[in-house]
């Protein structure tokens, strides 16, 4: 084990304890993967910490509560197909590539694609195919998905993330009026329409692109 091995287990008892995350697989891929190595060098000591932080681009990494939730509320099955918009850091990815899901990942800012990339290859996934490009379109290739989860806050649901879930499959987005508060929100695709449901508010950098929100 690592020197961080301790802030990790504790905030694995506050997602449990305080936060009320249940799924037992997710809890135990966040209590093993070092979270400390997807964080600013200078940030290290402060990645266990209850919040999200500053990565490259202006960006951030998100809270662990907020990516423990989101990844709870996708009900992954180990050969689940997932789409990824945002992956920021590449920490999300890699918890949901340790699920044991398929993952495509897609992040608009170059650096960072590169950044996790490197951090991808260095845990030696075979499971996760990440691309530079505006995520708000999907990646038609390999859709249907049974989960999308978007890490950036748009406007409204993109259409293209809708035509690209499975049936039965789910959606999971922050979605608001304004570019930096929002509600989490997760779709689900039934035979006939989609199925909304709202978990509280939430706080994310604004989603960028052709079905989110302009660049200016
Ligand atoms: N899960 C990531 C979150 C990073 S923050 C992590 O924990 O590290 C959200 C990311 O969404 C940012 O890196 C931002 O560049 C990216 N983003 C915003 N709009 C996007 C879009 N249209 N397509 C792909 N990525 C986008």
């Amino acid at each position: 084990m690592d020197e961080y091995q301790i802030p990790r287990e504790r905030m694995v008892q506050r997602l449990r304890d305080h936060y009320k995350i249940q799924d037992e697989a997710v809890l135990e891929v966040m209590r093993r993967l070092p979270r400390h190595l997807f964080v600013p060098e200078a940030l290290k000591a402060q990645a266990y910490k209850d919040n999200a932080l500053p990565i490259a681009a202006n960006q951030t990494i998100s809270q662990p509560f907020i990516v423990a939730r989101m990844t709870e509320l996708l009900e992954l099955s180990p050969k689940s197909r997932v789409l990824e918009i945002g992956a920021g850091s590449g920490y999300q990815t890699a918890i949901l590539a340790s699920l044991g899901a398929r993952v495509y990942a897609i992040e608009r800012i170059p650096i960072l694609v590169q950044e996790a990339q490197e951090r991808l290859r260095r845990f030696g996934y075979n499971n996760v195919t990440l691309r530079c490009a505006d995520g708000t379109n999907g990646w038609e290739l390999y859709s249907p998905f049974d989960g999308i989860l978007v890490a950036a806050g748009g406007p409204a649901v993109p259409e293209p993330l809708l035509k690209q879930l499975k049936i039965g499959g789910r959606l999971v987005i922050p979605i608001g009026n304004d570019p930096k508060t929002q509600n989490l929100i997760r779709v689900t695709r039934a035979e006939k329409g989609f199925h909304r449901e709202d978990f509280g508010a939430c706080s994310f950098v604004p989603l960028i692109g052709e079905h989110g929100w302009q660049n200016n």
